[in-house]
Protein backbone atom coordinates (compact mmCIF):
# COMPACT_ATOMS: atom_id res chain seq x y z
CA UNK A 1 0.00 0.00 0.00
CA UNK A 2 1.03 3.51 -0.40
CA UNK A 3 1.11 4.86 2.95
CA UNK A 4 1.26 8.49 3.76
CA UNK A 5 5.00 7.80 5.11
CA UNK A 6 6.13 6.25 1.83
CA UNK A 7 4.76 8.90 0.26
CA UNK A 8 6.33 12.35 2.52
CA UNK A 9 9.59 10.53 2.11
CA UNK A 10 9.63 9.44 -0.84
CA UNK A 11 10.93 5.66 -0.66
CA UNK A 12 11.14 4.19 -3.86
CA UNK A 13 9.12 1.03 -3.15
CA UNK A 14 7.45 -0.50 -6.15
CA UNK A 15 4.17 0.99 -5.40
CA UNK A 16 6.19 4.60 -6.10
CA UNK A 17 7.90 3.53 -9.04
CA UNK A 18 4.83 2.15 -10.86
CA UNK A 19 2.84 5.43 -9.46
CA UNK A 20 5.79 7.81 -11.26
CA UNK A 21 6.06 5.17 -14.33
CA UNK A 22 1.77 5.54 -14.35
CA UNK A 23 2.28 9.77 -14.41
CA UNK A 24 5.23 9.66 -17.00
CA UNK A 25 3.06 7.16 -19.46
CA UNK A 26 0.04 9.71 -19.56
CA UNK A 27 2.57 12.24 -19.51
CA UNK A 28 4.91 11.30 -22.99
CA UNK A 29 1.20 10.02 -23.73
CA UNK A 30 2.20 6.53 -24.30
CA UNK A 31 -0.62 5.17 -22.66
CA UNK A 32 -3.65 7.76 -21.83
CA UNK A 33 -6.41 5.28 -20.56
CA UNK A 34 -6.32 2.83 -17.33
CA UNK A 35 -6.90 -0.12 -19.64
CA UNK A 36 -4.02 0.89 -21.66
CA UNK A 37 -1.66 1.43 -18.77
CA UNK A 38 -2.80 -2.14 -16.96
CA UNK A 39 -1.32 -3.54 -20.99
CA UNK A 40 1.65 -1.35 -20.65
CA UNK A 41 2.89 -1.93 -17.10
CA UNK A 42 1.16 -5.31 -16.71
CA UNK A 43 -0.48 -4.66 -13.23
CA UNK A 44 -4.16 -5.65 -12.47
CA UNK A 45 -6.85 -3.37 -12.78
CA UNK A 46 -7.29 -2.59 -9.16
CA UNK A 47 -3.60 -1.82 -8.68
CA UNK A 48 -3.74 0.55 -12.13
CA UNK A 49 -6.79 2.10 -10.21
CA UNK A 50 -5.44 2.52 -7.46
CA UNK A 51 -2.42 4.51 -8.31
CA UNK A 52 -4.10 6.35 -10.59
CA UNK A 53 -6.31 7.75 -7.96
CA UNK A 54 -3.19 8.33 -6.02
CA UNK A 55 -1.56 10.90 -9.30
CA UNK A 56 -4.86 12.41 -9.23
CA UNK A 57 -4.94 13.37 -5.92
CA UNK A 58 -1.72 14.72 -5.52
CA UNK A 59 -2.60 16.78 -8.87
CA UNK A 60 0.08 15.14 -11.33
CA UNK A 61 -3.18 14.04 -13.52
CA UNK A 62 -6.76 15.12 -14.20
CA UNK A 63 -9.62 13.05 -16.03
CA UNK A 64 -9.73 13.74 -19.66
CA UNK A 65 -12.27 13.20 -22.85
CA UNK A 66 -13.80 9.54 -22.99
CA UNK A 67 -11.38 7.24 -25.70
CA UNK A 68 -11.90 5.46 -28.19
CA UNK A 69 -14.54 2.69 -27.38
CA UNK A 70 -13.18 -1.00 -28.24
CA UNK A 71 -16.97 -2.43 -28.19
CA UNK A 72 -17.74 -1.84 -24.50
CA UNK A 73 -17.88 1.11 -22.64
CA UNK A 74 -15.44 3.93 -23.90
CA UNK A 75 -12.23 4.05 -21.27
CA UNK A 76 -12.03 7.88 -19.81
CA UNK A 77 -8.72 9.36 -21.14
CA UNK A 78 -6.31 10.55 -18.47
CA UNK A 79 -4.44 14.00 -19.19
CA UNK A 80 -1.31 14.79 -17.01
CA UNK A 81 -1.84 18.51 -15.44
CA UNK A 82 0.65 20.43 -17.88
CA UNK A 83 -0.45 23.73 -16.60
CA UNK A 84 -0.11 23.50 -12.87
CA UNK A 85 3.81 24.82 -13.17
CA UNK A 86 6.13 26.76 -14.98
CA UNK A 87 9.58 26.48 -16.72
CA UNK A 88 11.58 29.80 -16.80
CA UNK A 89 14.34 29.42 -19.61
CA UNK A 90 16.94 32.05 -20.08
CA UNK A 91 19.10 31.41 -22.71
CA UNK A 92 22.02 33.71 -22.62
CA UNK A 93 24.00 34.50 -25.95
CA UNK A 94 27.79 36.73 -26.27
CA UNK A 95 25.18 39.58 -27.37
CA UNK A 96 22.07 38.55 -26.35
CA UNK A 97 19.19 37.13 -23.36
CA UNK A 98 16.49 35.56 -24.34
CA UNK A 99 14.15 34.71 -21.99
CA UNK A 100 10.70 32.41 -22.20
CA UNK A 101 8.01 30.49 -19.75
CA UNK A 102 6.51 27.20 -20.70
CA UNK A 103 4.26 24.73 -19.54
CA UNK A 104 5.14 21.44 -17.82
CA UNK A 105 4.86 19.87 -21.35
CA UNK A 106 7.21 22.57 -22.68
CA UNK A 107 4.75 24.69 -24.72
CA UNK A 108 6.18 28.22 -24.86
CA UNK A 109 3.82 30.46 -23.02
CA UNK A 110 5.54 33.81 -23.20
CA UNK A 111 8.65 35.06 -24.70
CA UNK A 112 10.72 38.12 -24.91
CA UNK A 113 14.88 39.20 -25.75
CA UNK A 114 16.96 42.21 -25.67
CA UNK A 115 20.62 42.92 -27.05
CA UNK A 116 23.00 42.23 -24.22
CA UNK A 117 27.26 42.40 -23.97
CA UNK A 118 27.85 39.16 -21.64
CA UNK A 119 31.16 40.96 -21.52
CA UNK A 120 29.32 42.76 -19.04
CA UNK A 121 30.12 40.37 -16.09
CA UNK A 122 27.83 37.86 -14.29
CA UNK A 123 26.55 40.03 -11.39
CA UNK A 124 25.06 42.76 -14.03
CA UNK A 125 23.47 40.05 -16.61
CA UNK A 126 22.09 38.17 -14.23
CA UNK A 127 20.38 41.23 -12.73
CA UNK A 128 19.25 42.10 -16.44
CA UNK A 129 17.96 38.39 -16.99
CA UNK A 130 15.89 38.91 -13.62
CA UNK A 131 14.42 42.21 -15.06
CA UNK A 132 13.32 40.20 -18.20
CA UNK A 133 12.03 36.72 -16.13
CA UNK A 134 9.79 39.60 -14.25
CA UNK A 135 8.45 40.77 -17.37
CA UNK A 136 7.03 37.40 -18.75
CA UNK A 137 6.32 36.17 -15.49
CA UNK A 138 3.86 39.27 -15.17
CA UNK A 139 1.99 38.07 -18.11
CA UNK A 140 1.19 35.03 -16.53
CA UNK A 141 1.42 35.21 -12.44
CA UNK A 142 -0.32 32.98 -9.68
CA UNK A 143 1.29 29.91 -11.11
CA UNK A 144 4.25 28.14 -9.48
CA UNK A 145 7.73 28.01 -11.80
CA UNK A 146 8.66 24.36 -10.99
CA UNK A 147 12.35 24.63 -12.64
CA UNK A 148 14.74 27.20 -14.60
CA UNK A 149 17.13 26.57 -16.68
CA UNK A 150 19.77 28.79 -17.61
CA UNK A 151 22.23 28.20 -20.86
CA UNK A 152 25.39 30.14 -21.27
CA UNK A 153 27.68 30.77 -24.41
CA UNK A 154 30.14 28.59 -22.96
CA UNK A 155 31.63 24.98 -21.14
CA UNK A 156 29.56 24.92 -17.86
CA UNK A 157 29.94 22.19 -14.79
CA UNK A 158 26.62 21.00 -14.89
CA UNK A 159 26.68 19.61 -11.20
CA UNK A 160 27.60 22.74 -9.74
CA UNK A 161 26.17 24.74 -12.42
CA UNK A 162 29.45 26.90 -12.76
CA UNK A 163 30.71 28.12 -15.77
CA UNK A 164 34.43 26.81 -16.91
CA UNK A 165 36.80 28.97 -18.01
CA UNK A 166 34.49 30.27 -20.39
CA UNK A 167 36.70 32.00 -23.57
CA UNK A 168 34.22 34.70 -24.49
CA UNK A 169 32.78 35.39 -20.94
CA UNK A 170 35.18 37.24 -18.62
CA UNK A 171 34.57 37.39 -15.06
CA UNK A 172 32.10 34.36 -15.11
CA UNK A 173 34.96 31.73 -14.57
CA UNK A 174 33.39 29.39 -11.42
CA UNK A 175 30.71 31.70 -10.69
CA UNK A 176 27.57 30.61 -9.00
CA UNK A 177 24.95 31.03 -11.25
CA UNK A 178 22.39 28.84 -10.22
CA UNK A 179 21.68 30.32 -6.37
CA UNK A 180 20.68 33.74 -7.37
CA UNK A 181 18.06 31.45 -9.50
CA UNK A 182 17.04 29.24 -6.46
CA UNK A 183 16.64 31.92 -4.02
CA UNK A 184 14.44 34.31 -6.14
CA UNK A 185 12.32 31.36 -7.47
CA UNK A 186 12.60 28.48 -4.60
CA UNK A 187 12.55 26.16 -7.67
CA UNK A 188 15.51 23.62 -8.87
CA UNK A 189 17.63 25.38 -11.27
CA UNK A 190 20.08 23.89 -14.08
CA UNK A 191 22.87 25.59 -15.97
CA UNK A 192 23.95 24.30 -19.04
CA UNK A 193 26.06 25.33 -22.39
CA UNK A 194 23.59 26.60 -25.39
CA UNK A 195 24.31 24.41 -27.93
CA UNK A 196 23.57 21.62 -25.62
CA UNK A 197 19.67 23.08 -25.02
CA UNK A 198 19.76 23.66 -29.10
CA UNK A 199 20.69 19.81 -29.45
CA UNK A 200 18.13 18.78 -26.81
CA UNK A 201 15.25 20.95 -28.55
CA UNK A 202 16.25 19.12 -31.71
CA UNK A 203 15.43 15.70 -29.90
CA UNK A 204 11.78 17.04 -29.63
CA UNK A 205 11.31 17.23 -33.30
CA UNK A 206 12.96 13.96 -33.85
CA UNK A 207 10.78 10.60 -33.88
CA UNK A 208 14.36 8.55 -32.83
CA UNK A 209 14.19 9.61 -29.45
CA UNK A 210 17.77 7.36 -28.69
CA UNK A 211 19.71 9.49 -31.69
CA UNK A 212 22.98 9.89 -31.54
CA UNK A 213 23.39 13.22 -32.43
CA UNK A 214 25.60 16.64 -33.51
CA UNK A 215 24.03 19.67 -33.13
CA UNK A 216 26.92 22.44 -34.35
CA UNK A 217 26.05 26.08 -33.83
CA UNK A 218 27.94 28.30 -35.88
CA UNK A 219 27.04 31.63 -35.06
CA UNK A 220 29.10 34.68 -33.79
CA UNK A 221 30.82 31.90 -32.18
CA UNK A 222 31.14 28.52 -32.97
CA UNK A 223 30.33 25.02 -30.70
CA UNK A 224 28.87 21.61 -30.68
CA UNK A 225 26.30 19.80 -28.40
CA UNK A 226 26.24 16.10 -28.71
CA UNK A 227 23.49 13.53 -27.84
CA UNK A 228 24.57 10.10 -27.38
CA UNK A 229 21.72 7.28 -27.31
CA UNK A 230 19.18 10.75 -26.89
CA UNK A 231 21.33 12.02 -23.65
CA UNK A 232 23.50 14.75 -23.48
CA UNK A 233 27.08 13.63 -23.66
CA UNK A 234 28.65 16.49 -21.43
CA UNK A 235 32.02 15.16 -20.70
CA UNK A 236 34.28 15.46 -17.19
CA UNK A 237 34.17 18.94 -17.43
CA UNK A 238 31.35 20.22 -19.53
CA UNK A 239 33.41 20.62 -21.78
CA UNK A 240 32.51 18.49 -24.30
CA UNK A 241 31.34 19.28 -28.19
CA UNK A 242 33.45 23.22 -27.90
CA UNK A 243 35.19 22.98 -31.10
CA UNK A 244 35.15 26.55 -31.56
CA UNK A 245 38.72 26.08 -30.12
CA UNK A 246 40.69 22.87 -31.99
CA UNK A 247 43.34 23.75 -33.99
CA UNK A 248 42.88 24.72 -37.76
CA UNK A 249 46.55 23.82 -39.22
CA UNK A 250 48.47 26.35 -41.00
CA UNK A 251 46.38 29.35 -39.68
CA UNK A 252 47.91 32.05 -37.72
CA UNK A 253 44.84 34.08 -37.04
CA UNK A 254 44.24 35.22 -32.93
CA UNK A 255 40.99 33.57 -31.45
CA UNK A 256 39.20 35.68 -28.95
CA UNK A 257 40.24 32.90 -26.09
CA UNK A 258 43.73 34.09 -27.14
CA UNK A 259 44.95 31.05 -28.80
CA UNK A 260 46.41 30.78 -32.12
CA UNK A 261 44.22 29.42 -35.00
CA UNK A 262 41.04 28.19 -33.38
CA UNK A 263 38.46 26.90 -35.91
CA UNK A 264 36.43 29.96 -34.55
CA UNK A 265 39.00 32.65 -35.53
CA UNK A 266 39.11 31.00 -39.01
CA UNK A 267 35.30 29.86 -39.80
CA UNK A 268 33.14 31.96 -37.03
CA UNK A 269 30.50 34.89 -37.87
CA UNK A 270 32.91 36.87 -36.15
CA UNK A 271 35.87 36.06 -38.55
CA UNK A 272 33.92 36.14 -41.67
CA UNK A 273 32.99 39.59 -40.13
CA UNK A 274 36.88 40.79 -39.90
CA UNK A 275 37.39 39.13 -43.66
CA UNK A 276 34.75 40.97 -45.51
CA UNK A 277 36.38 44.08 -43.81
CA UNK A 278 39.45 43.32 -44.67
CA UNK A 279 38.42 42.80 -48.21
CA UNK A 280 36.96 45.59 -48.39
CA UNK A 281 40.05 48.17 -47.24
CA UNK A 282 41.75 46.31 -49.79
CA UNK A 283 39.42 47.06 -52.52
CA UNK A 284 37.37 43.98 -52.98
CA UNK A 285 34.24 45.19 -54.55
CA UNK A 286 30.88 43.78 -52.80
CA UNK A 287 27.64 44.74 -51.84
CA UNK A 288 28.41 44.57 -48.39
CA UNK A 289 31.15 47.18 -48.86
CA UNK A 290 28.92 50.54 -46.99
CA UNK A 291 27.73 48.27 -44.09
CA UNK A 292 31.16 46.96 -43.41
CA UNK A 293 32.93 50.63 -43.88
CA UNK A 294 30.60 51.72 -41.24
CA UNK A 295 31.91 48.79 -38.95
CA UNK A 296 28.28 47.53 -38.51
CA UNK A 297 28.64 44.17 -40.18
CA UNK A 298 27.20 40.82 -38.91
CA UNK A 299 26.83 37.39 -39.99
CA UNK A 300 23.58 37.91 -41.00
CA UNK A 301 24.58 40.44 -43.44
CA UNK A 302 27.19 38.38 -44.90
CA UNK A 303 24.38 35.42 -45.19
CA UNK A 304 22.32 38.05 -46.81
CA UNK A 305 24.75 38.60 -49.35
CA UNK A 306 24.99 35.14 -49.74
CA UNK A 307 21.43 34.93 -51.20
CA UNK A 308 21.94 37.91 -53.27
CA UNK A 309 24.64 36.66 -54.75
CA UNK A 310 27.37 38.33 -53.54
CA UNK A 311 30.67 36.60 -55.02
CA UNK A 312 32.76 37.66 -51.69
CA UNK A 313 29.88 36.62 -49.63
CA UNK A 314 29.75 33.55 -51.41
CA UNK A 315 33.46 32.59 -51.51
CA UNK A 316 34.38 33.05 -47.63
CA UNK A 317 31.04 31.11 -46.77
CA UNK A 318 32.05 28.62 -48.26
CA UNK A 319 35.21 28.81 -47.04
CA UNK A 320 34.38 28.42 -43.26
CA UNK A 321 32.11 25.82 -43.96
CA UNK A 322 34.91 23.71 -45.52
CA UNK A 323 36.62 24.06 -42.47
CA UNK A 324 34.21 23.32 -39.91
CA UNK A 325 33.39 19.93 -42.58
CA UNK A 326 36.97 18.91 -42.06
CA UNK A 327 36.91 19.50 -38.42
CA UNK A 328 33.19 17.79 -37.76
CA UNK A 329 34.53 14.69 -40.27
CA UNK A 330 36.93 13.98 -37.55
CA UNK A 331 34.21 14.26 -34.97
CA UNK A 332 32.12 11.96 -37.37
CA UNK A 333 34.91 9.29 -37.26
CA UNK A 334 35.27 9.37 -33.59
CA UNK A 335 31.43 9.65 -32.67
CA UNK A 336 29.31 7.96 -35.34
CA UNK A 337 26.45 9.96 -35.70
CA UNK A 338 22.99 9.05 -37.36
CA UNK A 339 22.41 12.97 -37.44
CA UNK A 340 24.32 16.35 -38.04
CA UNK A 341 22.74 19.38 -37.33
CA UNK A 342 24.26 22.77 -38.50
CA UNK A 343 22.28 25.83 -36.61
CA UNK A 344 23.03 29.67 -35.60
CA UNK A 345 23.05 32.49 -37.97
CA UNK A 346 24.75 30.98 -40.71
CA UNK A 347 21.78 28.78 -41.41
CA UNK A 348 20.68 31.90 -43.35
CA UNK A 349 23.45 30.66 -46.05
CA UNK A 350 21.24 27.46 -46.55
CA UNK A 351 22.96 24.94 -49.00
CA UNK A 352 25.66 27.10 -49.88
CA UNK A 353 26.99 26.43 -46.54
CA UNK A 354 25.80 22.75 -46.28
CA UNK A 355 26.51 21.72 -49.88
CA UNK A 356 30.02 22.53 -48.69
CA UNK A 357 30.06 20.94 -45.68
CA UNK A 358 28.42 18.05 -47.05
CA UNK A 359 30.79 17.55 -49.60
CA UNK A 360 34.09 18.25 -47.17
CA UNK A 361 32.78 15.53 -44.28
CA UNK A 362 32.36 12.36 -46.77
CA UNK A 363 35.38 13.27 -48.20
CA UNK A 364 37.44 12.65 -44.88
CA UNK A 365 34.84 10.54 -42.45
CA UNK A 366 35.15 6.89 -42.81
CA UNK A 367 32.75 5.16 -45.38
CA UNK A 368 31.11 3.16 -42.51
CA UNK A 369 30.27 6.32 -40.55
CA UNK A 370 28.75 7.67 -43.14
CA UNK A 371 26.56 5.64 -44.82
CA UNK A 372 23.45 6.39 -43.54
CA UNK A 373 24.37 9.77 -42.23
CA UNK A 374 21.73 12.91 -42.33
CA UNK A 375 23.62 16.25 -42.36
CA UNK A 376 20.47 18.99 -42.36
CA UNK A 377 19.88 22.79 -41.52
CA UNK A 378 18.24 23.34 -37.94
CA UNK A 379 14.49 24.58 -37.89
CA UNK A 380 15.56 28.52 -38.37
CA UNK A 381 13.71 29.57 -35.16
CA UNK A 382 14.81 31.57 -32.34
CA UNK A 383 12.56 30.09 -30.09
CA UNK A 384 14.31 26.59 -30.18
CA UNK A 385 16.87 27.43 -27.06
CA UNK A 386 13.52 28.15 -25.04
CA UNK A 387 12.14 24.68 -26.34
CA UNK A 388 15.97 22.79 -25.96
CA UNK A 389 15.51 24.68 -21.99
CA UNK A 390 11.94 23.40 -21.54
CA UNK A 391 13.33 19.85 -22.71
CA UNK A 392 16.34 19.42 -20.13
CA UNK A 393 13.52 20.49 -17.40
CA UNK A 394 11.33 17.80 -18.27
CA UNK A 395 14.06 15.32 -18.18
CA UNK A 396 15.78 16.61 -15.06
CA UNK A 397 12.14 16.69 -13.72
CA UNK A 398 10.34 13.84 -14.37
CA UNK A 399 13.18 11.40 -15.69
CA UNK A 400 15.88 11.95 -13.29
CA UNK A 401 14.41 13.69 -9.91
CA UNK A 402 10.89 12.77 -9.92
CA UNK A 403 11.53 10.17 -7.19
CA UNK A 404 12.85 12.51 -4.60
CA UNK A 405 10.37 15.20 -5.14
CA UNK A 406 7.05 13.80 -6.38
CA UNK A 407 5.47 13.22 -2.71
CA UNK A 408 5.36 17.26 -2.25
CA UNK A 409 3.18 17.44 -5.26
CA UNK A 410 5.60 19.94 -6.57
CA UNK A 411 9.86 20.81 -7.22
CA UNK A 412 11.69 22.74 -4.65
CA UNK A 413 14.90 24.07 -5.03
CA UNK A 414 17.66 21.75 -4.54
CA UNK A 415 15.82 18.41 -5.49
CA UNK A 416 18.46 16.08 -3.81
CA UNK A 417 17.33 17.90 -0.31
CA UNK A 418 13.74 17.41 -0.81
CA UNK A 419 14.17 13.60 0.70
CA UNK A 420 15.69 14.47 3.65
ZN1 LIG B 1 40.04 29.98 -29.47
Amino acid sequence: MLTESTLRFGAQTDEVTSLLRIVNLVRTGEATTRPEIGKVTGLGRGVVSQRVDQAIQIGFLGDGEFGASSGGRAPRTLRFRAEQGRIVICALGAAHIRVGITALDGDILEHTHRAWDIEQGPEKTIAAVMTLVDEVLAKDSKVPVWAVVVGLPGPVDFNSGQPVSPPIMPGWNGFDVRTPFEERFNAPVWVDNDVNLLALGERTRRRDALADLIYCKIGSGIGAGLLSQGRIHRGANGAAGDIGHVRVLDSTAVCRCGKIGCLEAVASGWALVRDVEQAVKEGASTSMAPIAEKGKLTLEEITLGVRSGDPLAIMLVQKSARVVGEKISALVNMFNPAVIVIGGAIGSAGEVFLAEVRQRVYELSLPLATRDLIITMSVNDEREPLRGGAELAREQLFDVTFPRWFAKGRPMRKPSDVSA
